[in-house]
């Protein structure tokens, strides 16, 4: 690699421009990109990993059919064959395409291009529909367009910042980091954070509403009325640029009292938020998954829109209702028309104008005429059957859709499963027929769009593994074999690109707000350079738009915003005694996804280490679970077996599990499992916050761990096991309901499976149920095992150091079996700075004996929060419960 390459972060969608250089030794270093105007230079903890994730293990390198490798021209002519029969025998709607917010826009472009005009179904939907599906409904209620108004730009000119259902310290850190320094910059900036739970964004807002779950409608519909009783709308802006106002303003809007009784929040509180957004001319209201998956998503969307319609704060700088979204590049699926609900270039499937324009654009012969069928739904049918041929791109939905036991149980029966993904072993590659082996990020070559309507390129800096392709070209190979060679007949993704501005300002004339025509002739190396930008791109604005509809003109017929009037959501009811808690999923700071990624990087396994789900001390009182113990979590969809976290941020009567653990890396310990398949009418989005669950203790008869140099496949036959990338080894926590026979025969056949002869040492002491083992080969720690009666196991700090070294000194070997180094590390404790792997204790101890009292003092000390930042609120949160137990 001669010159460092400027790409885009692959993870959330915030968009960060990263650089990506080569060192002689053949490795990769990353930095932000201080000219990308998402990040200005900033990476989170997950970006500032990428280096340590281009590593080739697990990845898919050829091309397989029924289990057997085979060549491109053997796979490709299989999957077309397959979809051609299936078509041939059961009309188009018996196949589906279930795509991903991880596509480039190119890969969705011609995903999209293939299905509705070609093989003319709607079957094609994407893991997008899970995460912001609800914002794109509520949009386009509201706008007449799929359009997000502002820009990041907005958040340092806002005054008062509303984040509503957004951990966004942890799930958009990017955004959260702009946020803390412009408060910085502007101590009177205001920031609300509307969140159940109390977490590491709640610690730096300056109003934390705890509010009742799913009680944030009530919320904003009281805000609604409070902004009208109190004279402050902004009355010529409702006249002239919006209609509907009078079916929100007599509808059932409730009192603060009422807001205050049914949202369990205390009512001076909700007065100053009123007042607040009331009087405040620059607000920006950022919100995420908190509010998009719920069965009624769209609506909550809607009374967030509302209020800033109702205040004229949208379109102008420094304020306006902003969706940020969870996926790199979800934006640029829906500019292509990658739901099943679109079509491309933001045209509606309810316009027969917009079919016959696509039709004449893709000289195609025919075009969907109807939707396809929305994420659940299309495996729904899989599941019913008549859905029976479904490729799946970039994407691993028997980990991510809700009832994931039974998207199993209906990918087990699909006549054909085609899988194009970059890893071999996923929890959805196992039902493949037919495995793809696609590009991943740093091989890839495209554009992705972030929140904010940026257009930036990844660019490839890796050769491809393998032999695998770009998404673009596989379906490019399988539309050639159907027939299609003319309209796919394309070479490079700088050909699709051009193709999909060209389509964008096709018939357009203003009509669309997605409009980048002025790229409709780039050529090569244009393409090759462009450089991040907001759409619309047009010959009017070359440079791209930063805000949208400040002009006050909107997308609906009469160019008029519309105020949706939306139920005032209570909160409801436990589904019975039999499940009397609240299950809440969402994300983990340093992981993402299933872990495809994130789990190769030992710096980003640190944080969190473990499955796990967290639950108020009371509840813990009332069903004995202790700290770290496990529990079971049932539904009536499934169960979950976890590690127990006890923590007065979660609200009595809810519990929370992270939704990246699946079966790769632990037992168990998946999410959605538990989650039915209740989605909102309108949007399709899946409801993943409110699921009624029961919770037990579960009592294993052992406890343990084993740091080993290699995979345990053997795993798997425990009761629990979780597994985590360590810097030179690999941690497996275990735990069983019975005992084995003889330990040492278990500890064997797990530690020595490769039967190559290397030392051995032992301990057992039947009388307190411990077994410790270790295997030492050629005088290296090759792996151990640590057994216990209950969850109390050594420290691993020790061992993990030994791990780290290529001979073991003998002080070591003689204390191994002790869990301790000779040469011990302080216990530090869970891992906060995942950068400098400085933890909780060491963090606490420069707190109580350094007398340090702001997260500055504890970087300088320390170097914690002093790289991503990612860690700071979580550093603060310790400052502060520190501080407030000395005093
Ligand atoms: Fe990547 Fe972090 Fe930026 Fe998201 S915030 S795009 S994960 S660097």
């Amino acid at each position: 690699m001669n010159k460092p390459v400027k790409t885009t972060c692959p993870y959330c969608g915030v968009g960060c421009g990263v650089i990506v250089s080569g060192d002689e030794a053949g490795g990769y270093s990353v930095k932000g990109d201080a000219e990308h105007p998402a990040n200005c230079g900033l990476l989170c903890s997950k970006g500032s990993a990428l280096a340590e994730t281009l590593t080739l293990d697990g990845r898919l390198l050829q091309p397989e059919v029924a289990g057997k490798t085979v060549d491109w021209e053997e796979a490709i002519s299989q999957a077309a064959t397959g979809l051609q029969k299936i078509i041939a025998e059961h009309g188009p709607d018996a196949v589906a395409f279930y795509v991903s917010g991880q596509l480039l826009t190119e890969d969705y472009y011609f995903a999209n291009k293939l299905m509705k005009p070609f093989i003319c179904s709607g079957n094609i939907d994407t893991n997008s529909r899970l995460c912001m599906s609800s914002a794109v409904a509520g949009y386009r209620r509201a706008f007449g367009s799929d359009t997000g108004p502002g820009c990041y730009e907005d958040i340092e000119r806002a005054k008062l910042i509303v984040l509503a259902g957004s951990n966004t310290a942890w799930c958009h850190p990017i955004i959260y980091q702009r946020i803390m320094r412009a408060k910085k910059a502007n101590p009177d900036l205001f920031v609300v954070v509307i969140d159940p739970r109390k977490t590491a964004t709640s610690e730096s807002a300056d109003l934390h509403l705890a509010l009742a779950p799913g009680s944030d409608q009530l919320l904003f519909n009281g805000l609604f009325k409070y902004i009208v009783d109190n004279g402050e709308a902004d009355k010529e802006f409702v006249t002239q640029h919006t209609q509907g106002f009078e079916q929100v303003a007599h509808s059932d809007l409730p009192e603060i009292k009422t807001v205050s009784e049914n949202c369990r929040l205390d009512i001076q509180d909700v007065e100053k938020f009123y007042r607040l957004f009331a009087r405040t001319d620059r607000v920006v209201t950022l919100f995420s998954q908190g509010v998009n998956q719920w069965s009624n998503g769209t609506d909550r969307v809607n009374a967030i829109i509302n209020v800033h319609l109702l205040t004229g704060r949208i379109g102008r700088p420094g304020m306006g209702p902003f969706s940020i979204t969870g996926q790199p590049n979800a934006m640029g699926g829906r500019e292509v028309g990658g739901m099943a609900n679109q079509l491309a270039a933001h045209m509606s499937i309810e316009n027969q104008q917009h079919h016959e324009w696509l039709k004449q654009f893709w000289q195609a012969p025919a075009l969907t005429k109807t939707a396809g069928l929305k994420a659940v739904e299309l495996f729904q049918a899989i599941e019913a059957g008549t859905v029976k041929a479904v490729w799946i791109m970039a994407t691993n939905p028997a980990v991510s859709l809700p009832d994931s036991s039974k998207v199993r149980a209906a990918l087990k029966k699909c006549e054909l499963v085609i899988v194009s993904d970059c890893m071999r072993a996923n929890d959805t590659t196992q039902y493949a027929d037919i495995l793809l082996p696609a590009q991943t990020w740093g091989e890839r070559d495209g554009t992705v769009t972030n929140s904010e309507r940026c257009i930036s390129r990844q660019r490839p800096f890796l050769n491809s593994a393998g032999e695998a392709r770009a998404d673009w070209w596989i379906i490019t190979q399988v539309a050639k074999k159907l027939g299609y060679e003319k309209a796919f007949g394309y070479q490079s993704p700088a050909e699709i690109f051009c193709e999909h501005a060209r389509l964008s300002g096709w018939k357009n004339q203003g009509t669309r707000d997605f409009d980048i025509s002025a790229f409709a002739e780039l050529d090569e190396q244009a393409y090759a350079q462009l450089q991040p930008v907001q759409w619309p791109v047009t010959q009017h604005s070359p440079g791209g738009t930063r805000r949208m509809f400040g002009d006050g003109q909107y997308y609906t017929d009469n160019g008029k915003a519309r105020f949706v009037p939306v139920a005032n959501s209570a909160v409801r009811a436990c589904a019975s005694a039999a499940q009397p808690l609240m299950l809440n999923t969402g994300r983990v700071r340093d992981h993402w996804h299933s872990m495809a990624r994130t789990g190769k990087s030992a710096r980003l396994s640190m944080h969190v280490r473990e499955p796990y789900v967290e639950l108020h001390p009371d509840d813990a009182l009332d069903y004995r679970l202790k700290e770290n113990a496990l529990a079971r979590v049932s539904s009536v969809h499934g169960q979950a077996l976890l590690r127990v976290r006890i923590s007065a941020g979660q609200q009595k009567g809810q519990l929370f599990i992270p939704i990246h653990w699946n079966d790769q890396f632990a037992a168990q310990a998946c999410a959605n499992q538990l989650v039915p398949a209740r989605v909102d009418p309108v949007s399709g989005q899946p409801e993943f916050k409110h699921t009624p669950v029961s919770i037990e203790a579960s009592t294993p008869a052992w406890y343990g761990f084993v740091i080993t140099r290699r995979e345990l496949t053997a795993a798997a036959d425990f009761d629990y096991w979780t597994k985590i990338k360590n810097e030179h080894s690999l941690s497996y926590e275990l735990a069983g309901f019975t005992p084995p026979d003889d330990w040492t025969k278990m500890a064997r056949s797990l530690l020595c499976a490769d039967a190559v002869q290397a030392e051995w040492i032992e301990y057992y002491d039947p009388a307190q149920s411990r077994y410790r083992a270790a295997r030492i080969d050629n005088g290296v720690l090759d792996s151990c095992i640590f057994i216990g009666p209950d969850c109390k196991l050594p420290d691993k700090n020790g061992l993990l150091k030994m791990f780290s070294v290529d001979a073991l000194a003998e002080a070591d070997r003689r204390s191994i079996l002790s869990g301790e180094s000779a040469s011990p590390m302080a216990e530090q404790g869970a891992v906060v700075c995942a950068c400098f792997s400085v933890g909780i204790n060491s963090i606490r101890q420069a707190i109580e004996q350094r007398q340090l009292q702001s997260v500055d003092e504890i970087g300088a000390a320390l170097r914690a929060g002093t790289n991503c930042g990612s860690c700071r609120p979580e550093i603060q949160a310790l400052i502060d419960a520190t501080l407030n137990a000395q005093a």
